[in-house]
């Protein structure tokens, strides 16, 4: 049996193998998002779920165990955005549910907010092998889908959880440590930039200007008169 392309691409990936694409393909894919960009555009949030599921649009597609499409309330006014599922969350099929996410869930709990009352979705709806980053073909890939659920949930607040959300929320590569503690603006939506919970946990003395941060999107969301 002859084994397409992405796939074996996924598996070489998976296995921690480089693979390298010419530039002209890396090309093709970006414009493949684009399309599917226009049609992500045009879904219901049932559908958008259903058209998460069935991706095949990047090589991750190969080695998930399920697509994470995100949890809590579709009209939220708080949305969390972090980076890819990680190996629990594979598993589980839900965001932030290992250790990190046991902290992320505390952070909210402290500005008052739950899982069930905020929505918290990833720049990747898939995770990607060993943890790596994302590569910029697999978060071009999935940027249909995520800008679909921010237009659909209309979120009054935007909280991106570490480096790599904010790099491709805010198109950016500044430090997070510049980027937090002041208000950024996605479309009319303010963004808050903070840690990610996996970096306060390995550094706890950070958490203090985690909460700041939270602070401040609780007092940018309080502007909005919501
Ligand atoms: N880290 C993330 O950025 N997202 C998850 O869902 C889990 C860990």
């Amino acid at each position: 049996m002859i084994q397409p392309e992405h796939q074996r691409r996924a598996y070489l990936e998976a296995l921690g193998i480089d693979v390298w694409v010419p530039r002209e393909e890396v090309g093709a894919q970006v414009d493949g998002s684009a399309e599917s960009d226009a049609h992500a555009n045009l879904l219901t949030w049932d559908d958008l779920r259903e058209t998460v599921a069935a991706c095949t649009s990047c090589g991750l597609h190969a080695s998930r165990t399920q697509t994470v499409f995100g949890v809590g309330n579709p009209q939220a006014d708080w949305m969390i955005i972090g980076e890819a599922p990680g190996a629990e969350e594979d598993r589980r099929g839900e965001p932030f549910v290992g250790r990190a996410g046991k902290l992320l869930d505390e952070m909210l709990r402290a500005v008052g907010q739950g899982r069930d009352r905020v929505f918290i979705a990833n720049i990747l709806k898939c995770r990607p092998p060993n943890n790596r980053d994302p590569k910029p073909e697999e978060s071009a890939a999935c940027r249909g889908y995520l800008q679909r659920q921010i237009e659909l949930i209309q979120p009054k607040i935007i909280l991106a959880v570490g480096r790599i959300a904010a790099h491709l929320l805010l198109e950016t590569d500044e430090p997070v440590g510049r980027l937090r503690g002041s208000r950024h603006q996605l479309g009319d939506t303010p963004l808050v930039v903070t840690y990610h919970p996996a970096y306060l946990l390995r550094s706890p003395s950070q958490k203090r200007k985690a909460w700041d941060d939270l602070c401040l999107a609780k007092q940018l969301l309080r502007e909005t008169g919501a």
